[in-house]
């Protein structure tokens, strides 16, 4: 599950990780109140407005209808509402969004923390993520940090660090010294590099997250070091140990199909191809979109309906694939283990019925406990499904159907 900026921010202080501070607001009212506020608190005359939505690239981004990009600078309390204005209630396309770009109704307002003073600021890139080769959590940071990430891994990789934290022990101060160093840092921003590496990491650990990336995090000019951005990724699995974290969930940031999906306890994935899956298990689900691929299809899902794949939830799942208008066949594989294959088959049956006229074709392999009687049941339907037995006929069969 991701979260905003602004969510991310208020954990990652939580826990001591400096940041650069600021109010969520909604409106432009609200925006200039939380001017005012930093003011008071912070002494800063100069704010960032930042749209608050799920992806990156803001700050390159433009809002369609003014043309606003997604992260300005305001160089007066006045200034913020206007500012504000001309991001909420828009669309903010960005590299990482959809052509359509994201509907945005909260901004960031932040105190601005680049101003210059004693030496530079300087930007780096810092993440904190689980390396599932290595079986360790990495601390993945670079010099190059901004807008430009992407680049500076395809283009200088040597200039992206990687530093292995073993479980046992946590960050170690050797290893502090070693990002600080490779950072470029020396004097305070040196110590205060070591500080911002410890809290994140326990950040990260505490709250059971699958990924922290912060880009920037910024040197100051008078030598702090501040998170400016917040990318906050949950490992869902720890979710149940946090309803703090719960609560901050906007679904209206995530596929609607999948909302619904999860609702009615299915695991759906969007997915770029035209042929629709409906599998029980993941294993099962990933090695059937394998062979989709391979007959040279490309499957338009991926959708475990789970153990108990009953009638309902059958209908449930021919509905949810069906709501995406670029599935032009429909392949459905189920295991016959603790659920009975003519049940199923049953389902598929009724499914059918009950939705009227499905146009796509639909291909069905049950294999398992009475996956005999459940064929029967399928070809003595009277309706236009396909079955099949062995996996590769199933795909053959998709195939077939698509030429
Ligand atoms: P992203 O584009 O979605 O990654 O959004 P960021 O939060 O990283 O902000 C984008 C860029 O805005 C940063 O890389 C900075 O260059 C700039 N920015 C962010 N905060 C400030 C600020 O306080 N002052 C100034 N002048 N620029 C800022
Ligand atoms: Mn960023």
């Amino acid at each position: 599950m991701n979260i905003h900026e602004y969510q991310g921010k208020s954990i990652l202080s939580q826990y001591g990780v400096a940041v650069q501070r600021g109010y969520v607001a909604a409106t432009p009212d609200e925006a200039k109140a939380a001017a005012i506020k930093l003011k008071e608190e912070t002494g800063t005359g100069w704010f960032v407005v930042k749209a608050q939505i799920h992806a990156g690239g803001r700050g390159k981004g433009t809002v369609t209808e003014t043309g606003s990009r997604g992260v300005v600078l305001a160089k007066s309390i006045e200034e913020v509402p206007e500012k504000a204005q001309a991001i909420l209630g828009g669309h903010l396309v960005t590299l990482q969004t959809k052509s359509s770009g994201k509907l945005v109704s909260k901004v960031f307002i932040a105190e601005d923390v680049y101003a210059p003073g004693a030496s530079e600021p300087k930007e780096f890139y810092m993440s904190v993520l689980l390396d599932r080769g290595l079986g360790r959590n990495v601390i993945v940071y670079s010099p190059d940090g901004g807008m430009n990430i992407e680049e500076v891994a395809e283009k200088t990789p040597e200039r992206i660090f990687k530093e292995v934290i073993d479980p046992l022990t946590g960050v170690n101060d050797f290893q502090c010294r070693k990002i600080a160093f490779n950072l470029g840092l020396s004097g305070e921003a040196f110590k205060q590099m070591g500080k911002f590496v410890k809290s994140l990491y326990a950040a990260y650990l505490g709250c059971d997250a699958a990924m922290f990336e912060i880009n920037p995090v910024l040197k100051t000019s008078d030598d702090r070091v501040i998170a400016v951005d917040a990318k906050v990724t949950f490992d869902g699995n720890g979710l149940f140990r946090h309803p703090d974290y719960q609560q901050m969930r906007d679904v209206t940031e995530e596929d609607p199909i999948e909302v619904e999906a999860g609702a009615a306890g299915l695991n759906y994935v969007k997915l770029e191809g035209n042929v629709g899956c409906m599998v029980n298990g993941a294993g099962l689900a990933m090695a059937t979109m394998d062979i989709i691929k391979l007959s040279g299809g490309d499957p338009a899902n991926f959708l475990d309906v789970g153990g108990t794949a009953d009638a309902k939830r059958v209908e449930t799942a021919f509905r949810m694939i069906l709501r995406d208008p670029a599935v032009k066949a429909i392949l459905v594989n189920i295991f016959g283990g603790i659920v009975r294959c003519d049940r199923v088959a049953q389902g598929i049956v009724d499914a059918y019925k009950n939705m009227g006229n499905i146009e796509v074709p639909i291909i069905v392999r049950l294999q398992g406990t009475n996956a005999v009687e459940a064929k029967e049941l399928i070809d003595n339907s009277g309706l236009a499904v396909h079955s099949a037995i062995t996996l590769q006929e199933a795909a053959d069969k998709v195939k077939e159907v698509l030429a």
